[in-house]
Protein backbone atom coordinates (compact mmCIF):
# COMPACT_ATOMS: atom_id res chain seq x y z
CA UNK A 1 0.00 0.00 0.00
CA UNK A 2 2.91 2.32 0.92
CA UNK A 3 4.54 1.74 -2.36
CA UNK A 4 1.45 2.20 -4.57
CA UNK A 5 1.03 5.49 -2.90
CA UNK A 6 4.74 6.59 -3.36
CA UNK A 7 4.45 5.30 -6.95
CA UNK A 8 0.93 7.21 -7.38
CA UNK A 9 0.15 9.80 -5.01
CA UNK A 10 -2.52 11.51 -6.73
CA UNK A 11 -4.89 8.00 -7.48
CA UNK A 12 -7.83 7.33 -5.03
CA UNK A 13 -6.82 5.46 -2.01
CA UNK A 14 -9.48 4.32 0.63
CA UNK A 15 -7.36 5.80 3.93
CA UNK A 16 -6.54 2.79 6.25
CA UNK A 17 -5.07 2.26 9.72
CA UNK A 18 -3.63 -0.69 9.98
CA UNK A 19 -2.81 -2.40 13.83
CA UNK A 20 -0.54 -5.33 14.49
CA UNK A 21 -0.67 -7.28 18.23
CA UNK A 22 1.36 -9.19 19.38
CA UNK A 23 4.20 -10.87 21.74
CA UNK A 24 7.03 -13.18 21.11
CA UNK A 25 8.31 -15.80 23.17
CA UNK A 26 12.01 -14.38 23.86
CA UNK A 27 13.77 -17.29 22.29
CA UNK A 28 11.74 -16.38 18.73
CA UNK A 29 13.93 -14.60 17.06
CA UNK A 30 11.84 -14.40 13.60
CA UNK A 31 8.65 -13.47 15.42
CA UNK A 32 11.52 -10.66 16.97
CA UNK A 33 12.05 -9.45 13.93
CA UNK A 34 8.71 -9.36 12.49
CA UNK A 35 7.76 -6.77 15.02
CA UNK A 36 10.96 -4.84 14.72
CA UNK A 37 10.40 -4.46 11.25
CA UNK A 38 6.35 -3.71 11.45
CA UNK A 39 7.63 -0.71 13.83
CA UNK A 40 10.52 0.35 11.32
CA UNK A 41 7.42 0.81 8.44
CA UNK A 42 5.67 2.27 10.98
CA UNK A 43 8.33 4.88 11.41
CA UNK A 44 9.12 5.17 8.00
CA UNK A 45 5.14 5.30 6.71
CA UNK A 46 3.62 7.63 9.49
CA UNK A 47 6.39 10.44 8.73
CA UNK A 48 5.96 10.05 5.11
CA UNK A 49 4.60 13.39 3.07
CA UNK A 50 3.10 11.68 0.14
CA UNK A 51 0.99 9.49 2.30
CA UNK A 52 0.30 12.25 5.19
CA UNK A 53 -2.81 11.15 6.65
CA UNK A 54 -4.25 8.09 4.74
CA UNK A 55 -1.92 5.00 5.88
CA UNK A 56 -1.20 4.72 9.22
CA UNK A 57 0.50 1.62 11.26
CA UNK A 58 0.48 1.03 14.59
CA UNK A 59 1.88 -1.46 16.84
CA UNK A 60 -0.35 -2.34 19.83
CA UNK A 61 2.09 -2.18 22.63
CA UNK A 62 1.71 -5.18 25.40
CA UNK A 63 -1.51 -6.67 24.02
CA UNK A 64 -3.95 -8.12 26.31
CA UNK A 65 -7.22 -8.92 26.95
CA UNK A 66 -7.58 -5.40 28.59
CA UNK A 67 -6.02 -3.93 25.07
CA UNK A 68 -8.38 -6.68 22.82
CA UNK A 69 -11.72 -5.22 24.23
CA UNK A 70 -11.17 -1.58 23.44
CA UNK A 71 -9.98 -2.43 19.58
CA UNK A 72 -11.92 -5.02 18.28
CA UNK A 73 -15.36 -3.61 18.78
CA UNK A 74 -13.98 -0.73 17.52
CA UNK A 75 -12.18 -2.74 14.13
CA UNK A 76 -13.39 -2.32 10.68
CA UNK A 77 -11.91 -5.31 9.00
CA UNK A 78 -10.36 -8.69 10.39
CA UNK A 79 -7.18 -9.84 8.55
CA UNK A 80 -7.47 -13.74 9.48
CA UNK A 81 -5.10 -15.06 6.47
CA UNK A 82 -3.04 -18.28 7.53
CA UNK A 83 -2.08 -20.85 4.79
CA UNK A 84 -4.55 -23.30 4.71
CA UNK A 85 -3.87 -26.06 6.93
CA UNK A 86 -1.72 -23.93 9.27
CA UNK A 87 -4.55 -22.51 11.81
CA UNK A 88 -5.51 -25.00 14.48
CA UNK A 89 -8.70 -22.56 15.34
CA UNK A 90 -7.82 -19.19 15.99
CA UNK A 91 -10.49 -17.28 18.49
CA UNK A 92 -9.48 -13.64 17.97
CA UNK A 93 -11.18 -14.15 14.05
CA UNK A 94 -14.40 -15.42 16.01
CA UNK A 95 -14.23 -12.11 18.41
CA UNK A 96 -13.92 -9.50 16.02
CA UNK A 97 -16.66 -11.02 13.88
CA UNK A 98 -19.14 -11.30 16.72
CA UNK A 99 -18.11 -7.66 17.20
CA UNK A 100 -19.35 -6.86 14.08
CA UNK A 101 -15.70 -7.00 11.74
CA UNK A 102 -15.75 -7.63 8.02
CA UNK A 103 -13.21 -10.37 7.44
CA UNK A 104 -10.85 -11.46 5.20
CA UNK A 105 -9.23 -14.65 4.92
CA UNK A 106 -8.51 -17.87 4.00
CA UNK A 107 -10.44 -20.92 4.58
CA UNK A 108 -8.63 -22.23 7.37
CA UNK A 109 -9.36 -22.83 11.20
CA UNK A 110 -12.41 -21.38 12.56
CA UNK A 111 -12.51 -19.33 9.64
CA UNK A 112 -14.50 -22.44 7.84
CA UNK A 113 -16.93 -22.56 10.55
CA UNK A 114 -17.70 -18.60 10.49
CA UNK A 115 -18.28 -18.80 6.54
CA UNK A 116 -20.53 -21.56 7.10
CA UNK A 117 -22.15 -19.87 9.48
CA UNK A 118 -22.86 -16.76 8.26
CA UNK A 119 -22.89 -17.53 4.44
CA UNK A 120 -19.47 -16.68 2.39
CA UNK A 121 -21.39 -14.23 0.80
CA UNK A 122 -20.75 -12.45 4.18
CA UNK A 123 -17.18 -12.78 3.98
CA UNK A 124 -13.91 -12.01 1.99
CA UNK A 125 -12.05 -15.49 1.24
CA UNK A 126 -9.47 -15.60 -1.02
CA UNK A 127 -6.55 -17.78 -0.82
CA UNK A 128 -5.82 -21.85 -1.73
CA UNK A 129 -7.76 -24.22 -0.01
CA UNK A 130 -6.48 -26.61 1.88
CA UNK A 131 -6.03 -29.16 -0.67
CA UNK A 132 -4.56 -26.79 -3.39
CA UNK A 133 -2.19 -26.06 -0.40
CA UNK A 134 -1.41 -30.08 -0.44
CA UNK A 135 -1.30 -30.49 -3.71
CA UNK A 136 1.07 -27.50 -4.60
CA UNK A 137 3.65 -29.45 -1.89
CA UNK A 138 3.63 -32.29 -3.60
CA UNK A 139 4.95 -30.67 -6.62
CA UNK A 140 7.83 -28.14 -6.90
CA UNK A 141 6.76 -25.04 -4.41
CA UNK A 142 8.99 -22.76 -5.56
CA UNK A 143 8.70 -19.39 -3.62
CA UNK A 144 11.24 -17.46 -5.74
CA UNK A 145 8.71 -17.84 -9.03
CA UNK A 146 5.58 -15.38 -7.41
CA UNK A 147 8.64 -13.29 -6.63
CA UNK A 148 9.63 -13.41 -10.45
CA UNK A 149 6.02 -12.73 -11.37
CA UNK A 150 4.53 -10.34 -9.10
CA UNK A 151 6.03 -6.79 -9.29
CA UNK A 152 4.73 -5.32 -6.38
CA UNK A 153 5.66 -8.61 -4.45
CA UNK A 154 9.28 -7.82 -5.79
CA UNK A 155 9.89 -4.91 -4.82
CA UNK A 156 8.37 -5.36 -1.84
CA UNK A 157 11.18 -7.91 -0.62
CA UNK A 158 14.00 -6.06 -2.34
CA UNK A 159 12.87 -3.10 0.24
CA UNK A 160 13.61 -5.67 2.52
CA UNK A 161 16.88 -6.82 1.16
CA UNK A 162 18.18 -3.15 0.33
CA UNK A 163 17.75 -1.61 3.79
CA UNK A 164 15.08 0.90 2.64
CA UNK A 165 13.64 0.18 6.59
CA UNK A 166 16.52 -0.03 8.33
CA UNK A 167 19.02 2.17 6.94
CA UNK A 168 20.97 2.11 9.97
CA UNK A 169 21.37 -1.14 10.07
CA UNK A 170 20.51 -2.46 6.24
CA UNK A 171 21.27 -6.31 6.43
CA UNK A 172 18.86 -6.21 9.31
CA UNK A 173 15.57 -7.82 7.31
CA UNK A 174 17.67 -9.87 4.93
CA UNK A 175 16.52 -13.20 6.82
CA UNK A 176 12.60 -12.39 6.65
CA UNK A 177 12.99 -11.59 2.91
CA UNK A 178 14.92 -14.63 2.32
CA UNK A 179 12.91 -17.02 4.43
CA UNK A 180 9.54 -15.61 2.16
CA UNK A 181 12.18 -16.09 -1.23
CA UNK A 182 13.38 -19.59 -0.53
CA UNK A 183 10.90 -21.27 2.10
CA UNK A 184 7.96 -20.00 3.10
C1 LIG B 1 -8.27 -13.81 21.44
C2 LIG B 1 -6.94 -13.38 21.89
C3 LIG B 1 -5.80 -14.00 21.38
C4 LIG B 1 -5.85 -15.12 20.38
O1 LIG B 1 -5.99 -14.56 19.11
P1 LIG B 1 -5.92 -15.48 17.80
O2 LIG B 1 -6.18 -14.51 16.68
O3 LIG B 1 -6.96 -16.54 17.92
O4 LIG B 1 -4.54 -16.04 17.76
C5 LIG B 1 -4.57 -13.55 21.79
N1 LIG B 1 -4.44 -12.53 22.66
C6 LIG B 1 -5.51 -11.88 23.15
C7 LIG B 1 -5.31 -10.76 24.11
C8 LIG B 1 -6.80 -12.28 22.79
O5 LIG B 1 -7.86 -11.63 23.31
Amino acid sequence: MFNRIKHNPDAPFTPRTVMLGGKAAPGYHMAKKIIKLFNNLARKINNDIDVGERLKLVFLENYRVTLAEIVIPAADLSEQISTAGTEASGTGNMKFKLNGALTIGTLDGANVEMAEEMGKENMFIFGLKLHEVEELRRQEYNPADYYMCNEELREALEQLKNGTFCPESPGLFEDIANDLMYHD
